[in-house]
């Protein structure tokens, strides 16, 4: 962010007139890292977004809180509730109006003004936000304002600690005593920033969010990684890549399975179709040839072992004199999919599409007489096989900190957490069963949790019956019983301070996602893109 950009800038300076070198700058400047700041999104009220920030409030913290709303609002309209600055040191005409340009520039459509200076100051804010309103307390605030004023918004809350905007928080926020898979964004930007630093500074990054992003939320993810210039994104299917567009991310899309029903759609948002058969090609091209479309980006694949979509290598030179007698498309990369880059027991397979993949790419350079950008790597293929890079790499399930290879020693953090809540606590004595089928017997008098998340949340059945257990205050509680589809029961009689509306850890940091899915005899892959859709995803930053 730009305050950060601006504090290195400083040392810089600092640096240099103390009479530093250069060389020792650049390499102290690397170790800098970024100060984490307390920024929190959820789900609000009335389809709103809130994110809260009410710790501080001072220029700097408010220029920065400003930006993550920018990058976060999308295309809901932003709002922001702002106490008085404190402690700031300047003139208050000065910085009143300094605040109300800033909101302008950031393209805030709201304002809510809580203290007195916000309000003495309520015309020079008018001035640049229309429309705003102004009160004197937060308790006034709350008193007044109607719940439902706020309507598919994304607010910013920005209070100083003494206006205790956590009521407000409280009020604006999604009540939840559910299920809820929360994505921990500042885990998400190291693990790219870890996966950068392996890459050459010429390296492109192309990030993986087909699948609802890995079951972390397409459109939240994106706007993180847009912001964090990511080179290219990729989605599965054009739909994925449609929702993407209309919720203002401008990124150019790979979409890899792209048919003939939704060459509209790419046309229409901009999104480049991954070609890998003759039978694509053909069908494509005459679309584009009827539209009048000329020189449209798309992306060939070639089959190197996968054997799963491609070219194969030998039908490369009849493709590429196809293209070399059409105007309608023009070829932005070339790439292949390594099948086991995580594998130490497949490596000299995995050199072997890599020369093959070299090769014929090469070839096929020359004879469309143009550079593409090439790429194979995986997450796995960054880590394990850094020498193909290529041009560009594919980063999928590292971004959300589950490593795919065991002998990746990447600090790589978590991202995901699944939560539940306790809906209910009986005593169920010796010799009676738990749940369907009396599948679960109680062998001596017990304490059993009811919790609220089933297999329709993507609690997998292999889960139940003990072959699995969750955390309840830090503590083991296996399951009893067949998974229900909305519902599981675990045994707590170990647990006496466990109490109806706890919160329950399914995975996260401390059940790894891969444990869950050894329990579910799958991979963590499986895992993640399998949790149900009316689980609510949180996103928070730290
Ligand atoms: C999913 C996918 C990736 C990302 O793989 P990870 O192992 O998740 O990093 C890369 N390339 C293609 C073609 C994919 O389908």
């Amino acid at each position: 962010d730009e305050a950060s950009i601006h504090n290195s800038i400083t040392c810089i300076a600092t640096l240099l007139a103390l009479g530093y070198s250069s060389n020792f700058i650049q390499e102290q400047i690397r170790k800098l890292s970024a100060v984490e700041m307390r920024l929190q999104l959820k789900m609000g009220i009335n389809n709103c977004v809130i994110i809260n920030d009410s710790y501080s409030n001072d220029i700097s913290s408010l220029n920065i809180a400003l930006q993550y709303l920018q990058q976060q609002a999308g295309l809901k309209p932003a709002t922001v509730v702002l106490s008085d600055l404190l402690q700031t040191g300047m003139a208050d005409d000065s910085l009143y109006e300094q605040v109300a340009i800033l909101l302008h520039q950031y393209g805030v459509k709201k304002l809510i003004g809580i203290g007195k200076k916000m309000q003495a100051f309520a015309s020079v804010l008018q001035k640049w936000i229309p429309n705003s309103q102004f009160y004197t307390t937060t308790d006034d605030f709350l008193q007044l304002a109607v719940q439902h004023s706020f309507q598919n918004e994304c607010i910013l809350l920005k209070g100083a600690r003494t206006f205790e905007f956590e009521k407000i928080n409280i009020r604006l926020s999604w009540q939840l005593h559910q299920t809820v898979m929360e994505v921990n964004l500042t885990a998400m930007v190291h693990n790219l920033n870890l996966f950068k630093k392996q890459l050459l500074p010429s390296t492109k990054l192309m990030a993986m969010v087909k699948a609802f992003s890995y079951g972390s939320g397409t459109l939240e993810v994106a706007q993180l990684l847009q912001f964090h210039k990511v080179d290219y994104l990729a989605v599965a299917y054009a739909d994925e890549g449609i929702a993407l567009r209309k919720g203002g991310i401008h990124l150019p899309i790979m979409v890899m399975n792209a048919e003939n029903s939704a060459f509209d759609a790419l046309i229409q948002y901009q999104l480049e179709p991954e070609i890998y058969s003759f039978q694509i090609y053909n069908e494509f091209h005459q679309y584009l040839l009827s539209q009048g479309i000329q020189q449209f980006p798309v992306h060939i694949k070639l089959n190197t072992g996968m054997n799963r979509l491609g070219f194969e290598v030998t039908e490369l030179a009849e493709l590429a004199n196809l293209l070399n007698n059409q105007q309608t498309m023009v070829v932005q990369s070339a790439f292949s999919h390594l099948v086991a880059s995580e594998n130490t027991e497949l490596d000299e397979f995995t050199q072997q599409q890599a020369t093959l993949f070299e090769k014929a790419v090469g070839n096929f350079e020359n004879q469309i007489g143009y550079k593409v950008i090439k790429h194979i790597s995986n997450s796995a293929g960054i880590t394990r096989h850094n020498q193909f890079q290529y041009n560009m790499v594919r980063l999928g399930i590292g971004l959300y900190g589950i490593k795919s290879a065991t002998k990746d020693n990447m600090p790589l953090e978590v991202v995901a957490t699944l939560k539940t809540t306790i809906a209910q606590i009986r005593q169920v004595s010796a010799g009676q069963t738990v749940g369907y089928n009396r599948r679960g017997l109680v062998k001596h008098d017990s304490r059993i949790a009811t919790l609220r998340i089933g297999y329709a949340d993507g609690f997998n059945r292999l889960l139940g019956n003990g072959n699995a257990y969750v955390l309840i205050r830090g503590k083991k509680a296996f399951t009893i019983g067949a998974v229900c589809m909305d519902m599981v029961m675990v045994d707590i009689t170990h647990i006496p301070e466990a109490e109806v509306n706890d919160e329950v850890e399914i995975f996260g940091k401390q059940i790894p996602i891969q444990q869950v899915a050894e329990w579910c005899k799958t991979i963590a892959y499986e895992v993640i893109t399998t949790i149900g859709q009316r689980v609510k995803r949180i996103y928070f930053e730290e």
